[in-house]
């Protein structure tokens, strides 16, 4: 598989090398050459989730990994379902969270996981990586342990959910993390200065794996797949699917699998407060604001770092901007939507619960509805018991981790300081 940086054609890197590096000259995106749509879709929709994710991932890859060894990443990556369930309304939930860390995020982080140590050379590895909450506990659980890769994470101190925190800060071992004074806007802009930063880049072999890994984004691809094949064969060309976004990398992921032939109607990009895209997608300016605390703090992102993939993927296909659905909801209306869903008998958390209440506004009558539910509702236990006025039980790995001590270290958000800390 060939990749260019889309800012700046002239740099062309192998996947390994892709997946190795993260991120290409002046912080510019890798993204595949060629994404030729796959031969026969209806008989991949047949397959068992591996055996199928197996066969896209090596369509993608190409000559450079053989089929076998991409089936045995594939295998030790994706170990848990991802379930189609149908709602009393008619809608479909993709349940995402059956995994380690009880989110989608889990897909990606394992695979790309996967890669990394596959295609290691002797040289040291260090992954650095901001996380809004989710990101962090599947980067760590996918890597730890793994040998001579560190581990370094980054996350917006009291600004993630303390069972996030739990998840991911009390590991040890090759993982460390890093609570900083700031938001995640400020820890992404810290990731993206030491990328810059060619001598500390150089001097600890810098790897990120935040949604810019190409790795992750890939595997995410195959989870829309699993979705169509569970939808009854006739509705499968009426699908509408809404993604719950922040960074944009799970949309960039549905629109990978509809250029590779994957039949979905269209998407919807459903966001919180944050809403620079759904604005832009009604105004044509790109006019970030101030990033704000919501109830969906996976998607408080204002500046989504995904961004110039979509907008690639659909100059190169054609596709106008404006037959992506959008749309934003308060943490008022989101808490009313987690309600309505209750009384629907499904149990949600706030980010599914404002993709599933965008469907219900832009859905046509002869379209199907799927939304993506990115994480398990106990992961956002405090606010869905209190709008639920519940206890939602903690599932096995949160409960394990909720009563261990936190191993952070605390820094405020200046570069410098990192900086002598990853070189210390
Ligand atoms: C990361 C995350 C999102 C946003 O996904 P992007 O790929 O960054 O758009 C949504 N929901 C949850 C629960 C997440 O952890």
């Amino acid at each position: 598989m060939n990749l260019y940086n889309i800012k700046d054609k002239s740099e062309q890197v192998s996947f390994a090398q892709a997946v190795r590096q993260g991120l290409g000259r002046e912080q510019g995106l890798f993204f595949p050459e060629r994404l030729e749509p796959l031969a026969d879709v209806d008989a991949l929709l047949d397959l068992p989730l591996v055996e199928r994710s197996a066969r896209i991932l090596s369509h993608l890859l190409g000559d450079e990994v053989p089929a076998p060894q991409v089936h045995e990443l594939v295998k030790a990556a994706f170990t848990f379902p991802a379930p189609l369930v149908k709602l009393k309304d008619g809608t479909y939930a993709l349940e995402l969270f059956h995994g380690p860390t009880l989110a989608f995020k889990d897909f990606g982080g394992r695979f790309m996981a996967q890669c990394l140590a596959a295609f290691r050379t002797n040289d040291k590895i260090t992954i650095l990586t901001a996380t809004s909450g989710d990101t962090g506990a599947a980067v760590a659980h996918a890597f730890f342990g793994l040998e001579g890769i560190e581990v370094v994470i980054l996350y917006p101190k009291g600004k993630i959910s303390p069972l996030q925190e739990a998840l991911f800060c009390t590991l040890g071992g090759n993982i460390r993390t890093i609570a900083i004074d700031g938001d995640f806007d400020a820890c992404q802009a810290l990731v993206k200065q030491s990328f810059d930063d060619e001598e500390l880049k150089k001097a600890i072999g810098l790897n990120s794996a935040n949604s810019i890994n190409i790795s992750r984004l890939l595997a995410q691809v195959c989870y829309y797949f699993e979705a169509v094949a569970q939808l009854p064969k006739a509705d499968r060309a009426k699908a509408v699917i809404s993604v719950p976004s922040g960074n944009f990398g799970n949309l960039t992921a549905g629109l990978i699998a509809k250029a590779l032939g994957l039949p979905v109607k269209r998407f919807i990009a459903a966001t919180n407060a944050n809403d620079t895209v759904p604005r832009y997608l009604k105004t044509g300016q790109w006019d970030p604001h101030q990033t704000v605390a919501t109830l969906s703090n996976a998607m408080d992102v204002s500046r989504p770092n995904n961004w110039p993939r979509v907008e690639e993927l659909c100059r190169r296909n054609g596709w106008a901007l404006e037959t992506l659905g959008s749309g934003m909801r308060s943490d008022a209306q989101t808490r009313d939507a987690l309600k309505r869903l209750h009384e629907l008998d499904y149990l949600c958390e706030p980010h599914g619960a404002i993709a599933w209440d965008l469907l219900g506004e832009q859905l046509a009558e002869d379209e199907v509805g799927v939304f993506l539910c990115t994480a398990h509702p106990a992961k956002f236990k405090e606010s869905v018991d209190e709008i639920l006025g519940l206890d939602v039980p903690l599932p096995g790995p949160l409960a394990k981790h909720a009563v261990l001590p936190l191993l952070s270290h605390n820094l405020p958000a200046e570069f410098a300081r990192l900086r002598a800390f990853l070189l210390g």
